[in-house]
């Protein structure tokens, strides 16, 4: 999965309050965009740049005139975490114009891992950097009083310097989930989404709501998409996915009784049936939670 790294490198998400330094990779996304800032080489390769070509951007958090000198440069560097010795960091807008980063020499190019992969531990730290980097520009001003966010000195928050209000990222819920029925295995085809017109075959997701557990939204999830009852649920891995701010939990249950699929939430699902186990199609790309359960149940690991 992608959150598992090759050479055994560790994560790790912890502020810490300090400048770029040779090797540092810098996640720079489109104002308002999900393009990443990045290189690509004849032959097809993709790069991210070092954060220290950023450095007239970075401005130390405890320096009472940081706020001021990122609003005269349209933002700021932020340090976001560290993947082995390489410490990531992303850019946090302003108000005024998003500023010009043709000096870097690359451009803001769409980012999916089936497209133009990066190495597997840059894909995983862009991915989380776009979680935090939507966070941080998704709270410029206070949801409590409409003032100026400041980024804090020490914590990974963004405090408000009118009224103190402080912001911390967010994760959310989802599960994806693995219905059993003896031999055969439930899967569903989206409708394609408008974002990038995926429509393929998969487990049933989704997030979990305000006020659920994990098995409440199992149930409610396999209702919704299926017209399903199920039972005996029980968790197998988790995993992150920056995209769309989620841990994603996967999970696996029986169905309990009724086989015959009723889809009520015709808006998203276009239809769920009944695989076989051994008409089951395997893709599993290294990088996705629910492709490796699907992986597993075909091979009997599950
Ligand atoms: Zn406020």
């Amino acid at each position: 999965m992608i959150q598992e790294l090759s050479n055994n490198e560790i994560f790790s998400n912890e502020y810490r309050n300090i400048a770029p330094k040779a090797g540092d990779l810098a996640a720079v996304f489109e104002k308002n965009g999900r393009n990443l800032l990045m290189r690509l080489d004849a032959e097809g390769a993709m790069s991210l740049p070092e954060a220290v070509l950023f450095a007239d951007y970075w401005f130390d958090p405890e320096d009472t005139e940081a706020d001021k000198k990122a609003a005269e440069k349209g933002g700021r560097l932020v340090y976001l975490f560290s993947i082995g010795t390489t410490c990531y960091y992303s850019f946090v807008y302003t108000d005024g114009p998003a500023p010009d980063f043709s000096f870097t020499g690359m451009e803001f190019l769409p980012f999916s891992f089936e497209s133009k992969p990066l190495p597997k531990n840059i894909y995983f730290g862009a991915e989380t950097a776009f979680q935090l980097s939507s966070w941080y520009n998704g709270n410029r001003h206070c949801g409590r009083c409409g003032g100026h966010m400041s980024v804090h000195p020490k914590m990974r928050c963004v405090r408000c310097t009118s009224c103190g209000n402080m912001d911390f990222p967010r994760v959310m819920p989802a599960v994806t989930i693995a219905v059993e029925n003896g031999d055969k295995l439930l899967m569903i085809r989206y409708r394609p989404r408008e974002e990038d017109g995926y429509a393929g075959t998969s487990l049933i997701a989704g997030f979990i709501e305000v006020g659920e557990t994990i098995e409440d939204a199992v149930r409610r999830e396999v209702m919704e998409e299926a017209g399903l009852k199920v039972s005996n649920i029980r968790y197998y891995k988790s995993q992150p996915w920056g995209f769309a701010s989620n841990l994603m939990i996967g999970v696996i249950c029986d169905l309990d009784g009724s086989d015959k699929i009723a889809v009520h939430d015709t808006n998203e699902v276009a239809e769920a049936v009944w695989i076989p186990r051994d008409e089951i199609q395997v893709y599993d790309n290294g990088v996705s939670l629910t492709f490796e359960m699907i992986a597993k149940y075909k091979n009997g690991e599950l």
